[in-house]
């Protein structure tokens, strides 16, 4: 039974840690130009630095604290480094630890698309701009409320623009998130093929933890304490209480969905 934990605990390890690649990171500015996703790669290798286009178009990942995006506190607005479109606000970026800047919530669903990557085995929820398609990073489930969401992004993939530098395009973002919590907040929505294995293991863990204690304390398992108060039956309890914190995972993952 210890070595299925195991398994089980490894697995959701994988599922939320950031796993990112070790690449090179650019100094050079980012274009502004406006493209499609139906540019050729020659097309975006004249546009991009060799960094920008490793990350955007060849899905890379730059080395952890190297961005110097990690660090801005000014208001503004984080745009795609390949077209320029609008992408994150500064008001919903935090720092989370993790070495690449970090966001709670993109400015709403016409900024950015979300789909299943398979590139390290498990299943992670890529984030590519909507615009260009331009990989991004990656979007896990341990960010801060309001959404919980922790959009783990390449800082060489964004450019930044105070508020001050561009003070129309700062009003037209706080009217899109405006208008984005007006039609039901969070805006985008996690893939089906994403929160499937995810669901799948927290309710595994879930069913095998209460399994484990109803087992072990036979049905009447609750009547524990029906012959006193001791500590020994309070730690009896643990597996059932571990049990419950994943079963509750589980249901608030498919909440997600619908
Ligand atoms: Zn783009």
């Amino acid at each position: 039974m210890k070595h299925i934990f195991l398994i089980f605990f490894t697995l959701r390890y994988h599922f939320s840690s950031a796993f990112q690649i070790a690449s090179i990171v650019s100094k050079r500015p980012s274009s502004i130009l406006l493209s499609t996703k139906e540019k050729s790669n020659e097309e975006w290798k004249q546009i991009l630095t060799p960094e920008q286009y490793y990350v955007l178009r060849e899905e890379g990942t730059e080395r952890p604290w190297t961005s110097p995006l990690n660090d801005v506190k000014e208001e503004g607005v984080f745009k795609c480094a390949g077209c320029g479109s609008p992408l994150f606000s500064s008001s919903t970026k935090y720092e989370s630890g993790s070495g690449w800047p970090s966001f709670y919530d993109p400015i709403d669903a016409d900024s950015v698309d979300l789909s299943v990557d398979y590139k390290l085995v498990v299943p992670r929820t890529e984030v590519t701009c909507k615009n260009c398609n331009g990989h991004l990073g990656h979007v896990f489930d341990d960010g801060p409320q309001p959404t919980g969401k922790r959009y783990c992004m390449n800082g060489v993939a964004l450019q930044f623009v105070t508020s001050l530098e561009d003070s129309e395009l700062a009003k037209e973002v706080v009217d899109r998130m405006e208008q984005s919590k007006a039609s039901g907040g969070v805006s985008v929505k996690e893939p089906l093929g994403a929160a499937l294995p995810g669901i799948a293991l927290d309710a595994g863990v879930s069913a095998l933890f209460i399994l484990s204690f109803f087992n072990k304390n036979g049905s009447g398992g609750l009547d524990l304490f029906s012959s006193g108060f001791q500590i020994s039956q309070v730690l009896e309890l643990i597996p059932l209480g571990i049990g419950i914190f994943y079963g509750i995972a589980a249901a608030k993952k498919i909440a997600n969905l619908l």
